[in-house]
């Protein structure tokens, strides 16, 4: 069978938590005129399809929502990690694995933001409430693997799913992208908190929600007083009002769109790639 691709833009978005413009392949000279676009798009597909198709992973981005210096928007984890769940799961998708993005969680752990005003925590133990109970529902509903993609530096699920996995017959593990690929390699200045590398990703996702740099801050990050907090082999939560000025920690200086689709891009084929393996994989027998 010869497979052509129509490829158009299309503005995604049915919760209203996210929009971006996105390219997708057009399916519908393949599928069934019910098939959704994005079968792999939960918030977008419907019973019809889902009740026919046998996923094998369930993909859950998770944000927060919080100030990110002066010129990007609140939502920008949850607009990075949904729009990268999404490319993932298309890579996947058109490689045959049956993968589906739950919609995006966008309340992040923020308990050194509670001073700044509208950044929304939410406590670990909330959400390790809020993770069990989606576990618990796919795993009951025949989904075997569950992989939590992370986009705030302030969650941290590993020890949340050490808890849950003897509680679920699912296979659960965790991403948080920016470790996926070097930085370094494609930025000067990566940044920490709305930097070079997530000023440029937006710059590339969302254009029309961003100041421009002349209004951003320098994202200077004041270091702690301790040695050992300071080179990083110790570890605290940072106080963030007591240590920016303008919530950035991360110089945007030198973001540019071309930059930040170049990583994207990179991220995205790397996790597309991953969910693939994911997918195949037997969750009874993952040692070599
Ligand atoms: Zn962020």
């Amino acid at each position: 069978m010869i497979v052509k691709h129509h490829w158009f833009l299309r503005k995604g978005d049915s919760t209203g938590n996210a929009v971006r413009l996105n390219v997708v392949a057009d399916p519908g000279f393949l599928l069934p005129s019910w098939m959704p676009p994005r079968p792999y798009v939960l918030a977008e597909t419907n019973w019809k399809a889902v009740k026919d198709t046998p996923f094998e992973v369930a993909i859950l981005p998770w944000g927060a929502t919080e100030p990110h210096n002066y010129h990007l928007p609140y939502g920008t984890d949850n607009y990075e990690t949904r729009s990268i769940a999404e490319g993932a799961a298309e890579i996947a998708w058109q490689q045959g694995a049956k993968v589906v993005v739950l919609p995006t969680v966008p309340f992040g752990v923020n308990t050194g933001q509670l001073d700044l005003r509208l950044a929304l925590n939410m406590n670990p133990s909330t959400q390790f409430a809020v993770l069990s109970d989606i576990a618990a529902a796919i795993s009951s509903q025949g989904v075997r693997k569950l992989l939590v993609l992370n986009g705030h530096g302030g969650n941290d699920f590993k020890q949340m799913i050490r808890e849950l996995q003897p509680r679920v017959n699912l296979f659960v593990c965790t991403i948080n992208w920016w470790t996926c690929v070097k930085g370094a390699d494609y930025f000067d200045e990566p940044g920490d908190h709305a930097g070079e590398m997530e000023t440029s990703m937006m710059m590339s996702l969302e254009p029309d929600l961003l100041l421009p740099l002349s209004e951003a801050g320098t994202g200077k990050a004041k270091k702690f007083r301790v040695a050992g907090l300071r080179e990083g082999w110790a570890w605290a939560p940072r106080e963030w009002s007591k240590v920016t000025s303008d919530t950035g920690t991360g110089n945007p200086a030198a973001s540019t769109p071309v930059k930040g689709e170049k990583f994207l891009r990179a991220v995205t084929e790397r996790i597309g790639g991953f969910l693939v393996d994911l997918a195949k994989a037997d969750p009874d027998n993952m040692y070599e």
